[in-house]
């Protein structure tokens, strides 16, 4: 994929956006392909005319990287006027948790899905405050159903009520620390739920299902080497045990019912809105108070971290062009020690070191590790377009500016 600034030629859009990937029927009834002219005309008027891309939304894939799809669906907004009915649904469950949040606000501002439908059971990690502006931006192109992936009749239901494109499932116990003291939670959302979906989404010809994986399944590396797709499966915790399940059950939908599946395996995400128990959260939030910082042994583990926009990008483009039965890594090759990542904290903060007390390390905890992306970015086209360090100095200061958020998701319910 080629990426442009200002006053690059665009002269990829004349393949791009003729590509497999003109995603033109899923999201507008219109025919199959915008003819060349009309990719032509946009190409030029993108090229020449300054008013266009300043402060637009062609400014920031400028600016961002262009990926196929942002492409294809701009053009078919920007000039596909005959029919404008939108016809595709999506289903997202975890839509308030850190992820599917993110995800649920990414693809409604960026794309134009008739309704996307976020299913949460709003667990402690789930709340209404981190989709609080979701029903008054996007109207009802947006609908909140509290309901539990644990409930089979719910989700049948809730599939019968609608035709949706595709399940996108964000829906998980998330913590490794939580699975180790408690891992029955883990089993029954983690396995048992994404087993009613996969088998909800059959009954009601949803068309395409995506499992939001994690690299955790691959267990732990040592100090070199990166997991490919093909690396064996290896799970250490509670967690990634169950996630490890989940993987296989839905790749054996593929074999056995021929269901039309696709897994994500990220590495770590930052970012806004993440639960204030996790790695970077929990060390904001404690440096902003002026807590002690707990680093689990001696803070040598390694983490890859990708920014969650990056996260949620991947997954789209994975949704509308991965192949079916396929795992997809997501990473952005930004490895940090745990140590490295709580130093960069607090020298942003301007707070001392002597915060950090070195704590018991956890039982079975990962070493490191590292995604190697490539089949991610040689087949889909994608890439990252955050840099960890600016991605990290303005989580830190989102975290600073919505200590009100902190305190409301972190209140006994
Ligand atoms: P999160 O804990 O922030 O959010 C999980 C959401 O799922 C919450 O809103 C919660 O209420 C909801 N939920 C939990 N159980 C449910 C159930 N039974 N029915 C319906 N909703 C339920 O998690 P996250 O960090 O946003 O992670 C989302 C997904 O991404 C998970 O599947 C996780 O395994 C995966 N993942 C996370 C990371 C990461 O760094 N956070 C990395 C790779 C993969």
């Amino acid at each position: 994929m080629t990426s442009a600034s200002h006053g690059e030629p665009v002269r990829f859009l004349e393949h791009q956006v003729t590509a497999k990937s003109l995603i033109s029927g899923v999201f507008w009834r219109m025919p199959a392909q915008v003819p060349q002219s009309v990719v032509s005309e946009f190409a030029n008027e993108l090229h020449n005319n300054p008013s266009i891309s300043r402060g637009s939304e062609t400014d920031h894939y400028l600016r961002h990287g262009l990926r196929e799809s942002h492409l294809s669906a701009y053009v078919v907004e920007r000039f596909e006027t005959r029919d404008r009915t939108p016809t595709m649904r999506l289903l997202v469950t975890g839509g308030c948790g850190f992820i599917g949040s993110h995800f649920i606000r990414y693809v409604l501002e960026h794309y134009q899905p008739e309704n996307v439908t976020n299913v949460d059971a709003l667990t402690y990690a789930g709340s209404l405050q981190t989709a609080a502006d979701f029903s008054e931006r996007f109207g009802d192109r947006y609908d909140f159903v509290h309901a539990d992936i644990r409930e089979l009749d719910w989700m049948d239901d809730l599939l019968s009520r609608h035709s949706y494109y595709g399940i996108i499932n964000f829906a998980a116990e998330s913590h490794v620390d939580r699975s180790i003291t408690d891992p029955e939670n883990f089993i029954d959302t983690n396995i048992k739920g994404a087993t009613n979906l996969l088998a909800a989404a059959r009954r009601h010809g949803v068309k395409r299902f995506v499992q939001i994986s994690t690299d955790e399944v691959y267990g732990s590396l040592g100090e070199s080497g990166w997991f490919t797709e093909s690396s064996p499966i290896n799970p250490s915790s509670p967690y990634s045990a169950s996630k490890a399940a989940a993987d296989l059950l839905v790749l054996a939908a593929y074999k056995t019912y021929g269901q039309d599946v696709v897994i994500t395996r990220s590495s770590n995400n930052y970012g806004p809105f993440q639960y204030p128990e996790k790695l970077i959260p929990l060390m904001i939030s404690r440096a902003l108070t002026n807590h002690s910082l707990p680093v689990y042994g001696k803070g040598v583990n390694i983490r890859d971290w990708i920014h969650v926009e990056d996260h949620c990008a991947a997954v789209f483009d994975v949704l509308m062009q991965g192949r079916a039965g396929e795992v997809y890594n997501v990473g952005a090759g930004s490895e940090r020690t745990n140590l490295e990542i709580v130093k960069a904290i607090l020298a942003h903060l301007g707070q001392s070191e002597e915060l950090i007390q070195f704590v018991t390390d956890r039982p079975g905890h990962d070493y490191r590790y590292a995604i190697d992306a490539q089949k991610l970015r040689s087949e889909i086209g994608w890439k990252p377009s955050h840099d960890f360090k600016t991605g990290l100095a303005e989580t830190i200061e989102w975290y600073r500016e919505n200590e009100r958020w902190c305190s409301e998701v972190l209140k006994p319910r």
